[in-house]
C-alpha cells in the first residue's frame, strides 16, 4: 500500500440542489467555492486524498434515526410541495427557517448518505484515518423534523450505522457550530456510549436556545452530554485557552473508539447570524488541537463534518486550512488570484478577501476598549474550565 493514514474528502455537485431558495442563508454556494479554494490551493492533487462520491442513503437508513411519518412527509412534500395531505408545520417543514422546495428530499438523502459513506469507510477501511463531508453535520435535525436548515439528521444516521458495524463502539461527538449541537445531544441524550459534547454561543443569546451546562445526560447517559455555552463576542485567545484545557482531557478521559466534528464555522467574528468573535486564524489551531487528539485518544480514526458558517468568504477559507491540517500541508497566507476573481463575481457585496487567514481579531480589538467586559469574560472561561474539572471528567471515568 503506497499510503495509509489517506484522507478522503466526499464531495458531488449534486450537494448543490440542497437549496431553500436565493434568499435563505444556507447557500450551496459556500460549498462550491469550498472546493473551488481546496482545489486552486493544490490540495485536491495530495497524493494522501482521495475524493470519494456520496450515496443517496436509503429510507431503511434513514429510519434508524427519523420516523417512518417524517420521511414520507419529507417525500410527499419533495415530490409536490403543495400536497395538502401533509401538514408541513407538524414536521417544522414551511416555516422560514426550513422552506419546502421540490426535489428536497434526494440531496437531503445525498448528504445523509455522504455522511454514512464516510463512516463506514473511516471505520471499514484502515488505509483512512480521516473521511471529511463538509456538506454534512446538520445537527438539528429531530426524530421527526426538520430545525435549523436540516431536513436529515446526516451525524444521527451516521452515529447509528456505526453503532450497528461495531456492537458496544464508544463515539465522541465534537461539535463546534456556533449553534447549540441540539438535534445529536437530544437523540442520544441516554446513551453512554455516544458521548456530546458542544461549543456554541449560549442559547440565552441564540437558537436554538438549549446547550445549558445542566444538560448532562439522562438514565445511564447521564453525564456523557457535555455543554460548553459561550458569551457573544468570546475571541480566539479565550475561545483557544478553554477549548485546549477541556477537549484533550474529556477526549482523553472517555477513550472512544471514533471521533466524530461538527466543523461549523458560523463563530467567525463578521458572520451574519451570530455574535462570536472568532477569526479565521482560530480555526488553524482548532484543527490542530482536533487532529492531534484523533489520533492521540480517538484510535486514530477521525469523521469530519460540515456544519454553519454564512459568509460565502470566510468559510471556504476555514474548511480549506481544516483540510490542508488533515493532510499535514503548510499552506502560505495567501489566496489564488483564480479564487479571489471567483469570489468578487459570485459574492460582489461580501468584501473580498486577500489573505487565506486573517489574524486580526476585531474582538480583541474590542475588549480592550472595554476591560471591565473582558474581565469578567476571563473570569467565565475560566469558570467553565473549573467545571469542566469538577462536573464534567468524573462521570467519564465510570465508563
Ligand atoms: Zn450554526
Amino acid at each position: 500500500m503506497p499510503f495509509s493514514n489517506k484522507v478522503g474528502l466526499i464531495f458531488s455537485e449534486d450537494y448543490q440542489s440542497y437549496n431553500f431558495g436565493k434568499n435563505h442563508p444556507l447557500r450551496p454556494l459556500r460549498l462550491a467555492l469550498a472546493y473551488s479554494l481546496m482545489e486552486k490551493l493544490g490540495l485536491l492533487e495530495n497524493p494522501r486524498l482521495e475524493i470519494i462520491s456520496p450515496r443517496i442513503c436509503t429510507k431503511e437508513e434513514l429510519a434508524m434515526v427519523h420516523s417512518l411519518e417524517y420521511i414520507d412527509a419529507v417525500k410527499k412534500l419533495s415530490d409536490n410541495p403543495e400536497d395538502k395531505t401533509v401538514y408541513a408545520s407538524r414536521y417544522g417543514l414551511g416555516s422560514g427557517d426550513n422552506p419546502i422546495f421540490k426535489g428536497m428530499y434526494e440531496p437531503s438523502a445525498l448528504i445523509c448518505g455522504g455522511s454514512l459513506v464516510a463512516a463506514e469507510k473511516v471505520w471499514n477501511d484502515d488505509s483512512f484515518n480521516i473521511l471529511f463531508n463538509f456538506a454534512g453535520g446538520l445537527h438539528h435535525a429531530l426524530k421527526d423534523r426538520a430545525s435549523g436548515f436540516c431536513i436529515f439528521n446526516d451525524i444521527a444516521v451516521a452515529i447509528a450505522q456505526l453503532k450497528k458495524l461495531q456492537k458496544g463502539i464508544r463515539i465522541a461527538y465534537l461539535d463546534i457550530d456556533c449553534h447549540h449541537g441540539d438535534g445529536v445531544q437530544w437523540l442520544f441524550y441516554d446513551d453512554p456510549d455516544v458521548l456530546t459534547i458542544s461549543y456554541h454561543e449560549s442559547g440565552q443569546f441564540l437558537f436554538p436556545g438549549t446547550g445549558e451546562i445542566n444538560e448532562e445526560g439522562e438514565g445511564k447517559g447521564k453525564g456523557f452530554s457535555i455543554n460548553f455555552p459561550l458569551l457573544p463576542g468570546t475571541n480566539n485567545k479565550m475561545y483557544l485557552n478553554l477549548f485546549r484545557k477541556t477537549i484533550p482531557r474529556i477526549l482523553e478521559t472517555y477513550q472512544p473508539d471514533i471521533l466524530i466534528t461538527q466543523l461549523g464555522v458560523d463563530t467567525y467574528f463578521a458572520d451574519p447570524l451570530t455574535q462570536m468573535g472568532l477569526s479565521i486564524q482560530a480555526y488553524r489551531d482548532i484543527a490542530q488541537t482536533i487532529k492531534t487528539c484523533a489520533k492521540d485518544y480517538c484510535q486514530n480514526k477521525w469523521l469530519a463534518l460540515g456544519g454553519g458558517g454564512y459568509l460565502m468568504t470566510a468559510v471556504p477559507r476555514a474548511w480549506s486550512l481544516f483540510l490542508a491540517k488533515m493532510l499535514d500541508v503548510d499552506v502560505d497566507n495567501k489566496l489564488p488570484e483564480s479564487w479571489i476573481e471567483e469570489v468578487k463575481q459570485n459574492v460582489p457585496y461580501e468584501n473580498t478577501p486577500y489573505m487565506l487567514w486573517d489574524r486580526a481579531d476585531k474582538s480583541e480589538v474590542d475588549l480592550l476598549a472595554n476591560p471591565e467586559v473582558a474581565k469578567k469574560m476571563i473570569e467565565y472561561i475560566n469558570s467553565l474550565i473549573k467545571i469542566c474539572e469538577e462536573k464534567f471528567l468524573p462521570p467519564l471515568t465510570k465508563r
